[in-house]
């Protein structure tokens, strides 16, 4: 047995851990050994102070020493067994619930002289211990600090205690796989030591180097499985697209502005990426609005006109047909483009699968659905998903399999996150960014209002509307309940219509699909001015004429979610305004928030801003990604390690291509699997 192996044995294999106890660790996600370690200690119990009776503190944990004097059992099984000891100084009692006699006898015998710690109460006149945690005549094993943990139900401290130490006292020692400069770092503190310091009471909320190295494991595991999947992916030989820079001449004619210097940027790494024989996998990244879609389709353009077909997929149906539209518009009359969704009728479904088989059609757009579906491609040279940031690694990589060897890939996120999640979450995948917005945006002007001047508001989009404005206004959910989530958007419309009559159109998640894309279709096409929505404005769309948004309570968002709703306005050439309405005044945390939003427009500061403020776990749908699987580290207070680690795994990648000095750090952070899915 390698000597880790312990360490990955199902959890009911320890002393005393039956089938009972093994169902209660189950249900917290603990299932091997492995797994316990990371339960915490949550606090400290100090049981090193023996005191007379007569000192006792009611309600408090304590230790005492006394002199076992005699028992009372009841017959009646439910009633307590008790037990009365006592010092020179007084009497105290100690009662079992559910305890054996037997079980008292031996640990409590009459005329011994034990020591006890449990917490003190107070009943009928008399200091009492009920089912005392620790009972010995060798005081010196319970005069000590101990750690303790959250328990679930059916788990006493005992127990537990008895658990956690059976596995630390069996920890092996493992074959270092840390570098002896990045062991340094570390104070050459072993993963074993660090374990055991992890869960030594004096340590608890204690930062130190033990903390770190277990931290820059946990990063360096997901690394180095990221390094591997990008570098797999990449050896994959493919025919490489030929092409000039003729469609991109075509197109810029007819879409009449000029691309930012990030979206030239990001042009040139696809274009060498599409060009080179390696496959590309690739995310672009760019805040909303920033300019990704006209990118993506100059990369399609280049791969058709290089022989290849192109396969884009939007994250909603109507975001599949605003892509298809600009298609239309931007590409070549002799290029065919179809449409593919659950709209899409049985017959022409059909035809569509038959034409793209048959190399027919050069670029089909649909929602992320595609990706599921058996379609046959005759010659796919390119995928293109569109705001897709909660596919996890292992589904990109089944993407990348899924287009075949001469099928390169570009996924775009709106997401603007900090460095050392982009190199958590897209690891496996180069990076193109677009920073800077396009030169013709208006900066979308913010103002914070009470709810109390609800009625100013209402002049106000009243006047923007006679001058063929549109608004959005967003109500937040109330709950997570289906019924009432929407009841304050329900509220607001019929307010609203009493107002503006039938130019008011409400959407939330209750609605049906159908119903929703009529509602959005009608905005898009004007036939409503103001729509009134829970959360649920997709992600993407384009509302050029749409420039003021409502957001009521905004106290309910986190700031990227601010961030992300205000990007819905601002995309045409109009003076944009995003008015955040309050229901009281302030707090300080909260106007801290809101300044920041006012300041400034940069996605990436806002969610480093927001990271700051709330942690990362509550960013925007992460929790699917890679993320979740962090025990310990954090992008945000532990950039410093994250940094280190991408550094250490480019050294790595040139020193031991297959990881096997990481082989025991890989299996026992649960990525190994990964690696055989992938290899
Ligand atoms: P996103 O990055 O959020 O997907 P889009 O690609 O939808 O953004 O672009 C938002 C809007 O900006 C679109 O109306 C698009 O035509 C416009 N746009 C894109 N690039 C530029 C540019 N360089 N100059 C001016 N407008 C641009
Ligand atoms: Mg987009």
């Amino acid at each position: 047995m390698n000597n880790y192996e312990y360490l990955l044995k199902d959890i009911n294999t320890i002393n005393g851990i039956g089938t009972k106890l093994s169902k209660i660790f189950k249900k917290k996600n603990i299932n091997t050994i492995f797994d316990l370690l990371w339960s915490l200690p949550r606090d400290s119990i100090d049981r090193t102070n023996v005191v007379k009776i007569n000192e006792l503190q009611i309600g408090k944990i304590q230790t005492i020493t006394v002199n076992v004097i005699k028992y009372n059992f009841p017959r009646i099984r439910k009633l307590p067994k008790r037990v009365f000891c006592e010092d020179e100084t007084g009497k105290i009692e100690c009662t079992f619930f559910n305890s054996y006699e037997g079980y008292i006898k031996k640990i409590l015998p009459v005329n011994s002289r034990v020591t006890i710690s449990g917490k003190v109460g107070y009943y009928k006149n008399k200091y009492q211990i009920t089912n005392p945690t620790y009972v010995s005549s060798d005081s010196e094993s319970i005069k000590k600090i101990f750690s303790t943990y959250n328990l679930s139900e059916g788990l006493t401290e005992k127990k537990y205690r008895n658990v956690i130490d059976e596995v630390l006292k069996n920890i092996p020692d493992l074959n270092e796989w840390l570098s002896d400069e990045i062991l340094k770092k570390f104070d050459y503190t072993s993963w074993k030591n660090s374990i055991l310091d992890l869960h030594n009471p004096k340590n608890i909320k204690k930062k130190g180097k033990f903390l770190n190295r277990l931290i820059f494991d946990e990063i360096l595991s997901h690394f180095l499985i990221n390094s591997k999947i990008r570098r797999t992916i990449k050896k994959v030989k493919k025919i490489n697209k030929k092409f000039n820079n003729k469609e991109l001449d075509k197109i810029k004619d007819k879409f009449g502005f000029e691309l930012t210097d990030d979206q030239k940027n990001a042009i040139e790494q696809i274009n060498n990426d599409l060009k080179s024989n390696h496959k590309m996998f690739r995310l672009l990244q760019g805040d909303v609005g920033s300019g990704k879609t006209i990118v993506a389709l100059i990369a399609s353009a280049n791969v058709i006109s290089s022989g290849f077909q192109v396969s884009f997929m939007a994250p909603t149906e109507i975001l599949a047909k605003q892509h298809y539209t600009l298609t239309k518009k931007l590409f070549d009359n002799n290029i065919n483009i179809k449409i593919l969704t659950s709209k899409t009728d049985l017959r022409e479904r059909k035809e569509i699968l038959k034409d793209l088989s048959d190399n027919k059609i050069n670029i089909l757009i649909g929602t992320h659905s595609l990706f599921q579906e058996k379609i046959q491609y005759s010659n796919l040279g390119l995928i293109v998903i569109d705001e897709q940031h909660k596919f996890g690694v292992k589904q990109r990589k089944k993407l990348s399999d899924k287009g075949g060897k001469n099928c390169d890939v570009l996924v775009m996120s709106a997401t603007p996150i900090p460095r050392t999640m982009i190199m958590t979450i897209f690891g496996d995948m180069d990076t193109s960014i677009i920073k800077t917005k396009p030169k013709n945006r208006k900066e979308i002007k913010t103002y914070s209002k009470l709810e109390t001047k609800t009625n100013e508001v209402i002049k106000f989009i009243k006047k923007k509307i006679g001058q063929k404005n549109q608004v959005f206004w967003v109500c937040p959910l109330i709950e997570e309940s289906k019924k009432v989530d929407h009841q304050s958007s329900v509220a607001r419309f019929h307010d609203l219509k009493k107002i503006f009559k039938n130019k008011v159109g409400l959407l939330h998640g209750a609605l049906s699909k159908e119903d929703k894309n009529n509602i959005l279709l009608n905005f898009l096409n004007k036939k409503i001015d103001i729509l009134v929505s829970t959360t649920v404005i997709e992600v993407g769309i384009d509302f050029p004429s749409a420039n003021i948004i409502i957001i009521e309570n905004a106290n309910k968002f986190g700031l990227s979610q601010l961030h992300q709703l205000r990007g819905r306005v601002g995309r045409g050439d109009k003076e944009s305004y995003c008015i955040l309405m309050f229901k009281s005044n302030l707090s300080q945390n909260a106007k801290k928030r809101i300044d920041i939003l006012k300041k400034t427009t940069d996605g990436f500061k806002i969610s480093e801003e927001d990271m700051k403020l709330r942690g990362y776990g509550d960013l925007l749908g992460f929790k699917q990604s890679g993320l979740q699987s962090f025990r310990l580290a954090d992008p945000v207070l532990n950039e410093d390690l994250f940094i280190l680690a991408e550094k250490e795994v480019k050294r790595i990648e040139k020193e031991d291509q297959d990881f096997k000095k990481y082989m025991t750090l890989l299996k026992l952070y649960d990525r190994a699997d990964i690696l055989n899915d992938i290899v």
